[in-house]
């Protein structure tokens, strides 16, 4: 509901070009093709409020939209590395783990992972850099209207029992934005990381 207030502000390439006077942030994060903007889109109950992010040039920057004077989401840039070279790769990384790691104003992290898919290398990565910083990560596993209901929970529980043993700062939930699965589940983290 708050959500849907969800504007877009801006997009900055690097830490010192975020916006200064918000208090709260979001950050979202995944890899390409995870379904992140199209969460992002339902989260907030906007259309095409996460195709501003992916419009060219900006899929590499930091997006901004601002919720309210204090609080924002933060669409940050997807990872896939297929057709990118070792020192573009290096250049991401280095931005995204200044972002996280110098934010203050940054309350959690939403990590985004296709249910049907073990979590990748770089998500691995995410775990460690948010775990060290003590960070709390929610990760969505996305589309899950494309497993059936037993696969699904299985692919649920086997990433809680990993989250349980090595990253106790990490929660999991399943998440459909085709049939709007889970979606009161995200809003109510939100809250509670937004202090709403
Ligand atoms: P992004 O690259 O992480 O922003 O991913 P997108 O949101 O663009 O989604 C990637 C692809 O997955 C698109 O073809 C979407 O239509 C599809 N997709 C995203 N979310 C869902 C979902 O909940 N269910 C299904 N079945 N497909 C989805």
């Amino acid at each position: 509901p708050l959500y849907q207030k969800a504007q877009y502000l801006k997009s900055v390439p690097t830490l010192d070009l975020c916006p200064e006077d918000l208090k709260y942030e979001v950050a979202f994060a995944g890899r390409s093709n995870a379904g992140k903007s199209s969460a992002l889109n339902v989260i907030t109950s906007q259309k095409s409020l996460a195709r501003t992010s992916k419009t060219p040039g900006r899929t590499q920057l930091i997006n901004f939209f601002v919720l309210d004077e204090e609080r924002a989401l933060v669409d940050l840039p997807g990872y896939g590395f297929a057709k990118v070279n070792v020192k573009v790769k290096r250049a991401w990384e280095a931005g995204l783990s200044e972002y996280i790691e110098k934010r203050p104003q940054l309350k959690g992290v939403v990590l985004l992972m296709d249910s049907r898919m073990p979590p990748t290398d770089i998500d691995i990565t995410m775990l460690d850099w948010t775990q060290h910083l003590e960070l709390p990560v929610h990760i969505l596993l996305t589309k899950s209207d494309k497993l059936k209901k037993g696969p699904a929970k299985a692919n649920l529980l086997k990433l809680k029992k990993l989250l349980k043993e090595e990253y106790p700062h990490a929660t999991a939930q399943l998440f459909s934005s085709l049939k709007r699965e889970g979606l009161v589940e995200v809003w109510n983290k939100l809250d509670e990381w937004m202090e709403y």
